[in-house]
């Protein structure tokens, strides 16, 4: 077990805090979802509690190692002030200037600072000023960081599962580093169900391609009772099976992959449901999301799709299908919509799906949502209150689905 944040002294220390501040931005700069901020909330409360000094550490965007205006992290501190109603201070410019480490030298307990964007530092993502990787830069720039502080605490689960500067180098150079509440709480949530679910144990997985997804079904097949396949990917997956899927996104060379992880859920048992009917239009337009003028839209009457159509939901049938495999479930882990949820006609599928798994929650499972469409899908359908576990890391959530190591956590000590 790693240690976590009650586990480590940080009694008037100065803190380092990785956190995940990478908000979304409009055109005047405002920050139009603060989810991020506001969920590091009680770590950051508690360090107060504990009359520690916090010196937040964030990236912001993809400035690709170049100062970029735009993506600074002065909105944010301003959005943070608010939510803690607390000042926070805010150099800008360089992390690692002498003025961000005069501002952390005289930081005093109870007192909070927030460095610059870390990406504007090339290091931080392991190049030197060249664009070269350079991991010697990247240690230097880790040390930097770390002698601003004497603990560190990893709160950015959005992150860890990069190896950055300030997620895995940075943590040999302080006196001690855990997990934060909110880190704690993911690997709580996505640690229990894959390694001590209570079953039934349903996998739901949707979205656009297989191809992104196939070491998450091989990993899960090896762990749950029961998959449910939607979205794009279930028609590779019918494809595979010789149903017609029509012009619906098919990855022509994933078939036979997908036939093969189809043989391997038979083989062990596991229940794999794919949809049994689709809503199918003619046209999509994808880039504005919407259904282009006179395109024409209907419900199939199985699982077959017409030529010259293509799915773009799951139907009514399918969808009370897979509430009855759900509504015994006790853990339930849920990644991707199940059809075009951008585009609200084709939405449907998506928003019935997480009703049913707040449903089977009030039940007594155990949901645990992660990936931006399904986080955006539970709230949606007012359901995101009745969620045991949302995910804040779309990427972090679905490596640890494939059993990999996150660099992250790894990096941080043992208990
Ligand atoms: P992912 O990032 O892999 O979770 O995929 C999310 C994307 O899958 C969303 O943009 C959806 O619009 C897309 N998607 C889901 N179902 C379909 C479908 N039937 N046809 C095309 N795209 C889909």
């Amino acid at each position: 077990m790693k240690k976590t944040l009650k586990d480590i002294d940080v009694k008037g220390k100065k803190v380092l805090v990785r956190v995940d501040y990478n908000v979304p931005l409009d055109a005047e700069l405002k920050i139009t979802n603060d989810k991020r901020i506001a969920a590091t909330l009680p770590t950051i409360q508690y360090l107060l509690d504990q009359n520690a000094a916090i010196i937040l550490l964030s990236h912001l965007g993809r400035p690709k190692g170049k100062t970029v205006p735009e993506m600074s992290l002065s909105p944010v501190s301003a959005r943070l002030s608010e939510l803690i109603g607390k000042p926070v201070k805010f150099v800008g410019g360089d992390a690692i200037s002498e003025e961000s480490k005069k501002a952390a030298a005289d930081l005093k307990a109870g007192e909070i600072l927030l460095l610059e964007n870390l990406r504007f530092h090339p290091e931080e993502e392991g190049k030197n000023a060249a664009g070269e990787k350079d991991k010697a830069a990247m240690d230097n720039f880790a040390k930097e960081l770390a002698s601003m502080g004497e603990v560190f605490v990893q709160e950015a689960f959005g992150t860890v599962h990069r190896a950055h500067a300030s997620t895995v180098g940075i943590v040999k150079y302080v006196k001690d580093a855990a997990a934060g509440f909110l880190v704690e709480k993911e690997l709580k949530f996505l640690g229990e169900a894959l390694d001590n679910p209570q079953r039934p144990f349903i996998a739901i997985l949707g979205g656009a391609k297989v191809s992104d997804k196939i070491n998450v079904i091989e990993n899960l097949l090896n762990k749950v009772d029961s998959i449910i396949i939607g979205g794009a990917m279930a028609y590779t997956f019918l494809k595979s099976q010789g149903v017609n899927a029509g012009t619906s996104l098919v990855e022509n060379d994933k078939l036979d992959l997908a036939a093969e992880l189809l043989k391997k859920a038979k083989e062990r048992k596991i229940e794999f449901l794919l949809p049994v009917d689709h809503v199918i239009a003619d046209k999509v337009d994808f880039t504005n999301k919407q259904i282009p003028e006179g395109a024409a839209v209907k419900i199939t009457a199985d699982e077959a799709i017409p030529e010259g159509f293509m799915g773009v939901d799951a139907g009514t049938k399918s969808i009370e299908k897979f509430a009855q495999s759900l509504k015994d479930a006790k853990t339930i882990v849920w990644n991707g919509p199940l059809g075009i949820f951008e585009i609200p006609e084709f939405a449907k599928g998506t928003v019935e799906i997480a009703k049913i798994v707040a449903d089977a929650t009030d039940a007594g499972a155990v949901s645990v949502v992660g990936g931006g469409d399904s986080v955006s899908a539970v709230k949606k359908a007012g359901v995101d209150k009745r969620i045991s576990h949302i995910s804040t890391g779309g990427g972090a959530s679905l490596e640890f689905l494939e059993g990999k190591e996150l660099p992250g956590i790894a990096a941080l000590p043992e208990k």
